[in-house]
């Protein structure tokens, strides 16, 4: 059955000495027999119990189990051997608190994959005289009691071996008595070995005594039948007599009766029965009246062989109710740390959940639908093309981007457009235009004309509601809302006189100022009333509230509130002076470049930039009857020029310009009279340059490039061909297009700063308007198109293509909306991951404790055949439980911070923008299994793998 060879074991105490505990035992053990290992305390009796039992790996040696070697198993097989054929019995009984004695013992079946069987508890719980106790817990139990419950759990598995180890020193002599008499029962069909060291007790009970001393067996012996004298009825071996039952006696017999009791010492004793026989039986007699007596164990060579069946190993299968039910158990320990955890862990989730909705929210979706519900706002196009531009430091490459730059819709683009959009769209400029009146706008009664455009050509799509469209030069339809604005603040007239007006109709025909132009009021177009919710900025009280003024600025904005429309003509001189980059599309290639000029050394050097001349061509007075700067000429600021005039005039024109007039020139300066023409006694800067110029002075300048004292590359002598005004930016120099490419290409390598800009788009030279708005787009086809076209945006374009860019109106705020979403996806991740790591931290902790609580509950399963397995099902269930609470927790709060942030949305644009849809929701809990698994999975580690002894020597 079960047989030890060469056992050695070795421990290592507390200070790190080697104790040998056993030390090369052999013994084999047959099929049945009550077997006791007999000897002093620290004998090794225990250690050699473990070892047979699985409960331990020894040092050296083996243990065959019905024909199988200990050699060849893993831990795992230890634990399905316990679980198969040892059935063990501890001296503090070892049985689990929180499971009634019926779940006690049925834990052992199942451990075993057995059903929960009602009746063979039953019958199990009447062999150890426990009927009734089913329910109760083991604490409400005697020890006794608990020991039998702890012999009921071993039986039920119906173990071929069962193990214990000193089963009655906790109990007293006679509940101890009736536990060796229900193991001597059992020792009829089981082999039951005992370890004890109460000689008496072995003697009695014992079919073999085994004694070890120092980790050695020094005495083996079994219990041997010894007749005795046969044949006669009557028997006297000179201490006992023995009469045969059912005998008739004769004579003799009744002499030698006689003869006994006459020299017998003490009292005579007759037993008539097997119970009264059994209280004399220690004194060696049997039943039979032979005597027992010890004798040294033969060994049995002739060793059964086992069929492989019989010594198949069952593993164990901790059944997961009662797996969480101890895992559950342990929740109540240290609630404060709980909390802790589960809150750290619910912050955590949460994050992620919110980063997983931001991460699933769809841009496409909310896009459309923004647009499909946004009515009457106004979308705005604009037609953009794509370049290269080249970033050079001293001649060498640095970087190269695609850089959007503004082209204008053709007449036949805008056709287009308002075919596509039914007629619901219309060329315009987005612009500000101020309108004349007496009072100041107002937040609520805002007169700026913010959109100007062409009326579409279809018709109804704008509700006239009074007078008429504009069709000449200097007319302007204005919206209800510009009326009514006009009306409070009251608007003036092209003379500057208050028309006091307050009808619609009456404004018709008026002359009223649009950027100081007088323009003639042709008719007024319907925009809806303002909500009245905004009232409360139309007295001043909801001033404070900026999120109400927020609001109502962007609905001005989206709508049509601010829009007045002109004629074609008027149209493009707006166009013209809105756009100033794009009035004209041969502006399609442009240079920067930045270093240092120094322009005729000796006097000034500062910071200089030099430009394409396109870009000042409006405000620059040319000398001497010109209207455009040559090659190789240059164009540098009013202020520049006049601050240096001295200079220039005394080293070219002393002697040709009259002290009067350079004085005059200074004072124009020191009044700063730059842009007056008033003429008090001084001049005008064209006057003074009139004055210098037909003084004859040398307009020639040096032009070098230059950084403090050194020069790069050769001075070029060039002409100053003009001057311009601005106020602001005057340290750029203007020159052709030519000369600018000569001048880059030349000073390149100096250069610290310079950008090339490129592109082979080539605009048609048709290009009008700068804009089309669209009033709502309401077909797929249409909103496809919107879509389309803002992707195409947000790609990395092409260069040289030509595309429509989406703005204004809702598209702006999606488009920020769209930011936010792509910002706060990555903070939520991050802080998810930080928290995330902390609530491992927390939460493995949190096992670890729970561990060290479940030391007990631990051992015994493992005693009673559990495997590693089987304790990690525990604290994952007690993990995934506490998981499970953060989970949902985090789940509903996710849904209530989308639920909140999609209030604030829902007031920009009208989509329900943040879903926490199902995939969200696998994201979560894929989350929290990593979480839960990562956390529980080291602390447990290393109970788990844990020899079972170990944990049970712990308790
Ligand atoms: P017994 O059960 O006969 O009292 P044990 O088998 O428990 O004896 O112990 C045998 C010897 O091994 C003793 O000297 C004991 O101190 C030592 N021993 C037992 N278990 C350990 C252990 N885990 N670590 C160190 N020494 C041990
Ligand atoms: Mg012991």
């Amino acid at each position: 059955m079960l047989e030890v060879k060469g056992l050695r074991k070795v421990y290592k105490n507390k200070k790190g000495k080697a104790v040998v505990a056993l030390d090369g035992v052999d013994i084999s053990f047959e099929e049945k027999g009550m077997v006791f290992l007999l000897g002093k305390s620290g004998s090794g009796k225990s250690t050699l119990l473990n070892l047979c039992g699985g409960l331990d790996a020894p040092t050296e040696g083996e243990i065959i189990v019905k024909g199988r070697s200990s050699k060849s198993f893993s831990q795992g097989d230890f634990d399905s051997y316990r679980n198969t054929f040892v059935g063990f019995i501890f001296q503090e009984y070892n049985i689990l608190n929180e499971f009634s004695v019926e779940d006690n013992i049925a834990l052992a079946l199942e451990l075993r994959g057995k059903n929960r069987n009602k009746e063979a508890v039953e019958a199990i719980l009447e062999r150890v005289d426990l009927v009734g106790y089913g329910k109760r817990k083991p604490n409400t139990l005697s020890g006794g009691q608990k020991q039998r419950v702890a012999i009921a759990r071993a039986l039920v598995k119906e173990p071929e071996i069962i193990m214990a180890d000193e089963p009655t020193g906790a109990l007293d002599s006679n509940t101890g008595k009736q536990v060796f008499d229900t193991l001597k029962k059992l020792s009829k069909e089981k082999l039951v070995i005992v370890v004890s060291h109460d000689r008496e007790f072995a003697q009695i009970y014992g079919d073999r005594i085994v004694e070890l001393k120092d980790g050695k067996i020094i005495s083996d012996v079994s219990k041997t039948n010894v007749a005795l004298e046969n044949d006669e009825n009557v028997s006297d071996d000179g201490e006992l007599l023995t009469i045969k039952t059912g005998k008739d006696l004769t004579e003799n017999d009744f002499l030698k009766i006689k003869e006994f009791l006459k020299k017998a010492a003490g009292k005579t004793v007759f037993a008539g029965s097997a119970a009264a026989l059994a209280d004399i039986k220690q004194r060696g007699m049997n039943e039979d009246g032979n005597r027992d007596i010890f004798v040294n164990t033969v060994k049995n060579d002739q060793k059964r062989q086992y069929r492989p069946e019989e010594s198949r190993f069952i593993r164990s299968k901790l059944p997961l109710r009662h797996a969480s039910r101890i895992g559950l158990s342990s929740l109540r320990i240290k609630p404060f740390r709980l909390v802790l955890t589960i809150i750290l862990c619910i912050t955590a989730f949460t994050m992620f959940g919110m980063a997983s909705t931001l991460t699933f929210y769809n841009s496409e979706r909310t896009f459309k639908k923004s647009i499909e519900d946004n009515g009457t706002g106004v979308i705005a196009l604009e037609k953009v093309y794509t370049g290269h531009s080249i970033y050079y430091a001293f001649g060498e490459e640095t970087s190269r981007y695609t850089y959007v730059e503004s082209d204008l819709f053709t007449p036949k683009d805008v056709d287009r457009l308002e075919e596509l959009f039914d007629g619901k769209a219309f060329a315009s400029v987005s612009t500000n235009l101020r309108i004349s009146t007496e009072a100041a706008s107002t937040v609520y009664y805002n007169t700026n004309v913010i959109m100007a455009g062409l009326l579409p050509k279809k018709s109804g799509v704008i509700e006239i509601i009074s007078g008429r469209a504009p069709e000449a030069q200097g007319e302007i339809m204005i919206s209800s809302y510009l009326a009514m604005s006009l009306f409070k603040t009251n608007v003036l007239n092209e003379n500057g006189e208050a028309l006091g007006l307050d009808k619609e109709e009456d404004i018709v025909g008026k002359k009223i100022l649009v950027e100081a132009e007088p323009y003639t009021v042709s008719g007024i177009f319907k925009t809806p009333d303002i909500p009245q919710k905004f009232d409360a900025l139309k007295d001043g009280s909801g001033l404070r509230d900026y999120t109400l003024q927020g609001e109502f600025y962007s609905i001005l904005e989206n709508d049509l509130y601010q829009t007045a429309f002109f004629s074609k003509e008027d149209l493009l001189k707006i166009t013209a002076n809105t756009h100033s980059g794009v009035r004209d599309n041969s502006y399609y290639r442009r240079c920067h470049a930045v270093g240092q000029y120094d322009i005729n050394a000796d006097y000034y050097v500062t910071d200089r930039t030099y430009a394409n001349i396109s870009d000042v061509t409006e405000k620059v007075i040319y000398f001497n009857e010109r209207a455009t700067v040559g090659d190789n000429e240059i164009v540098i600021s009013a202020r520049y020029f006049m601050e240096n005039v001295y200079e220039f005039t005394n080293r070219y024109t002393e002697q040709n310009v009259e002290d009067g007039e350079i004085f005059v020139v200074q004072e124009a300066l020191d009044a700063e009279l730059f842009y007056n023409d008033e003429k008090t006694g001084t001049y005008t800067v064209e006057e003074c340059i009139e004055k210098l110029l037909r003084s004859g002075m040398d307009m020639t300048v040096d032009f070098t490039l230059a950084e403090g004292d050194q020069t790069y590359g050769e001075t070029i002598k060039m002409n100053i061909a003009g001057i311009y005004i601005d106020e602001y930016f005057n340290e750029a120099v203007y020159v052709n297009e030519k000369t600018f490419d000569e001048l880059c290409n030349k000073h390149k390598s100096f250069l610290s700063f310079y950008v090339e800009y490129n592109t082979s788009y080539v605009p048609d030279g048709n290009g009008l308007y700068k804009r089309v708005s669209v009033i709502g787009a309401t077909t797929k086809e249409q909103i496809d198109y919107l879509w389309d076209n803002y992707q195409f945006e947000s790609q990395d374009a092409q260069e040289g293509i030509s595309f429509v860019e989406v703005k204004g109106g809702i598209t702006g705020d999606f488009s920020t909306i769209d930011q936010i979403v792509e910002i706060f996806s990555k903070v939520f991740f991050y802080m998810g991951l930080v928290s995330a790591i902390f609530a491992t931290m927390l939460f493995s902790n949190f096992i670890a404790i729970s561990v060290q609580h479940k030391r007990r509950e631990i051992g015994i399963l493992r005693a009673v055949g559990a495997r590693s397995v089987d304790v990690f099902k525990i604290f994952f269930s007690e993990s995934f439980f506490i998981s499970a609470i953060c989970v949902v927790c985090a789940m509903l709060l996710t849904m209530g911070a989308c639920w909140i942030i999609n209030g604030y949305v829902a007031k920009l644009l009208s989509a329900y923008v943040f879903v926490f849809g199902p995939l969200s929701a696998v994201t979560l809990v894929g989350i929290a299994v990593l979480t839960a698994v990562v956390a529980t999975f080291l602390p447990v580690y290393k109970a788990a793998r844990k020899k079972p002894v170990e944990s049970i020597t712990s308790l």
